[in-house]
């Protein structure tokens, strides 16, 4: 992509409204725009970077052997009436009456309408285990929208539902969710720490959340410093292998980790001083097990293999897409701007003209873009007539991994510049060099 023919509405003055870096830094980079309070316009990057994100989570459902779908975002109030939620729900839902009297509701999550789905078609056990999910815009009326796409009111959600016979069969849904959870977050360069949590209006014993540790995070989050070493890898994952998928559980809720809503004093007293870790963290996601409590209230059954009906089990597991973009950049900037991870940047490197206009020089970055056009490293070619100045201040605050500076001085040298954006380190080479470095 060539910057002048980009929309990439970059702000130099810090807007006066937004508290925290990352929301900071989305509206400053043209990311986001505000419509309305907690509801965003999704700029060309901002929206680049939320499809990458989008995709990592589909990658890893699939992966784990679960169906994407799609369902909409206005549901009618009918099938919460028959589960109990639609006043249960309280402020928090968006209620809306349509031509005919109807009452509607924007999808705050998904329970009722895929158990509704899932009684309609499935009558027998054989047809189990099944996990059905979909990524799509929800709206909760958040008595306090803020932070930007951390706290919008309009937000991206990947929601997913296991149906199972029995108990134990639910939970090795609710393990394998947990690993596929582990390595989403992984591979987007993030450390999200699975904590016992409380289960909120969802309903239900067992849960957790995964939060990424943030000094901006609203929960109050409490762990053994332990389990900061933790890490998943590369290691293969079977996710038919019940004891595989339980095994990783164990292994990541041994240590303590906490949100304040479930954290126990005592408990937290037995670890060693020294790895008592308390502090704020962003919550990123939950899985719940709830077993029957939607399949009872909504009549969802299934044969078993005694030939008796039984209330399916089930579960339900949220990934937060939109909000994640904002706990990257809070886990990762500095006082120029973003820092992207490799894996989710919205592009994989910029390219800066020293001095456009100039033939040697222009004639070199547009073969150099070319190159790494081909190569597939997916460039943004700072071609505006700027100056270097400028041009440097909009690459640091994009936060693009690399960045490549062709300038007449180097040219005659036969070189460009590398630079790494995390570490600021620069290296003079070859352009051809540079390029095999960043393939
Ligand atoms: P919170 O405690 O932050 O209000 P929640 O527990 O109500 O979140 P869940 O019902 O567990 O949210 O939804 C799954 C995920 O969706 C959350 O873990 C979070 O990442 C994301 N999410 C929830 N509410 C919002 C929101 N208002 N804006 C952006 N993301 C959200
Ligand atoms: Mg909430
Ligand atoms: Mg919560
Ligand atoms: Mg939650």
């Amino acid at each position: 992509m060539r910057l002048s023919k980009y929309f990439l509405p970059t702000l130099k003055e810090n807007p006066a409204d937004a508290q925290i870096a990352s929301h900071r830094l989305m509206l400053r980079a043209g990311m986001i725009r505000q419509a309305a309070s907690g509801i965003y316009s999704w700029l060309p990057m901002g929206f680049k970077v939320l499809r990458k994100l989008e995709n990592i989570v589909h990658e890893e459902q699939i992966r784990a052997g679960h169906n994407p779908m799609l369902m909409p975002t206005l549901q009618s109030a009918d099938l919460w009436r028959e589960s109990g939620r639609y006043d249960d729900y309280g402020k928090e839902m968006l209620r809306i009456t349509d031509r005919h009297g109807r009452d509607m509701l924007y999808g705050p999550t998904n329970e009722e309408l895929i158990t509704d789905i899932f009684r309609d078609s499935v009558q027998s056990h054989k047809d189990l285990p099944l996990t059905l999910y979909h990524i799509q815009w929800k709206f909760r009326d958040e008595v306090r929208p803020r932070f930007g796409v951390m706290r919008g009111r309009e937000f991206f959600m990947k929601d997913g539902y296991n149906f199972d016979v029995d108990k134990p069969s639910a939970m090795h849904a609710y393990n394998r969710h947990l690993v596929s959870y582990l390595r989403t977050y992984e591979r987007m360069g993030l450390k999200a720490i699975p904590m016992r949590a409380d289960s909120g209006p969802i309903g239900g014993d067992d849960t957790h959340e995964f939060l990424v540790l943030a000094d901006t995070g609203e929960s109050e989050v409490f762990y053994d410093k332990n389990i900061l070493d933790l890490h998943l890898g590369d290691r293969k994952i079977d996710y038919d292998d019940w004891d595989q998928c339980a095994g990783i559980m164990k292994e990541w809720t041994t240590p303590y980790a906490r949100t304040d809503e479930t954290h126990d004093e005592a408990k937290f007293n037995e670890i060693p001083e020294e790895r008592r870790m308390s502090s704020r963290g962003i919550e990123v996601g939950q899985i719940f097990y709830f077993g029957t409590k939607y399949s009872d209230a909504m009549n969802a059954k299934v044969v078993n293999s005694d030939n008796k009906e039984v209330p399916v089990h089930m579960g339900s597991h949220g990934i937060g897409v939109s909000r994640l973009i904002g706990a990257i950049i809070e886990a990762s900037h500095d006082d120029n701007g973003i820092i992207w991870p490799e894996a989710v940047t919205p592009f994989g490197v910029g390219i800066v003209n020293l001095k456009q206009g100039d033939d040697d020089t222009d004639g070199a970055c547009e073969a150099l873009y070319k190159s790494a056009t081909a190569l597939g490293l997916d460039p943004l070619y700072d071609d505006r007539k700027e100056r270097a100045g400028a041009k440097f201040a909009s690459m640091d605050l994009i936060g693009l991994p690399w960045r490549i500076t062709v300038g007449p001085r180097g040219l005659k040298n036969g070189v460009v510049e590398l630079t790494n954006r995390k570490s600021g380190e620069s290296e003079e080479m070859t352009a051809e060099l540079a390029l095999e470095k960043l393939a």
